[in-house]
C-alpha cells in the first residue's frame, strides 16, 4: 500500500461514509423544512410564543444553511472521487493523507494549506471589522 495514494478499499470505505452522511444531511434538511411548514400554519396569539417561534425558525435557518453547506462539500468530494482528484489538496496538489481523510472525508486541502486558508479568512474578517466605524463622530455645532 502506497502512503501517497488511496487504496481501493479505503476509497470505497470513504465513499460509503460520504454517501451515508449525504443521505443523513439531506434527510435532516428535509425534516427541518417540513417542520417549518407546520410551524407556519399554526395560528399565533401570544407574542412570546411568536418570539420563541421566530427564534426557533432563525436557529433552523442557520442549521439548514450549515447543513446545506456540508451537503455541497460532500457532493463535491463525491465528484472528486469520480474524477480521480479526491484526496489531493486543491491548492498545492499534495496528497492529503489517509488519517486526515478519515477524520475529514470532505477535506479539500492538506493540513498546511487549510491552516493558511483559515489564517487568511481570520485576517480578512479582522480587516472587515476595522472598516466598520466604531463611533459615529459628533458633528460640530
Ligand atoms: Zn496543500
Amino acid at each position: 500500500m502506497s502512503p501517497s495514494a488511496l487504496d481501493r478499499r479505503t476509497t470505497k470505505e470513504l465513499e460509503r461514509f460520504l454517501r451515508a452522511e449525504l443521505a443523513r444531511l439531506q434527510g435532516s434538511v428535509r425534516a427541518a423544512v417540513e417542520e417549518n411548514r407546520t410551524a407556519e400554519s399554526t395560528s399565533l396569539t401570544d407574542m412570546s410564543v411568536h418570539a420563541a417561534e421566530t427564534l426557533h425558525t432563525e436557529i433552523q435557518v442557520t442549521l439548514v444553511g450549515r447543513r446545506t453547506e456540508q451537503v455541497v462539500q460532500i457532493q463535491d468530494a463525491l465528484a472528486r472521487l469520480t474524477d480521480g482528484h479526491y484526496g489531493f489538496c486543491q491548492e498545492c496538489d499534495a496528497f492529503i493523507g489517509v488519517p486526515r481523510l478519515r477524520a475529514l472525508p470532505f477535506a479539500q486541502r492538506c493540513r498546511d494549506c487549510q491552516g493558511q486558508a483559515e489564517w487568511r479568512a481570520r485576517r480578512e474578517s479582522v480587516i472587515a471589522a476595522r472598516m466598520i466605524p466604531r463611533e459615529i463622530p459628533l458633528e460640530a455645532a
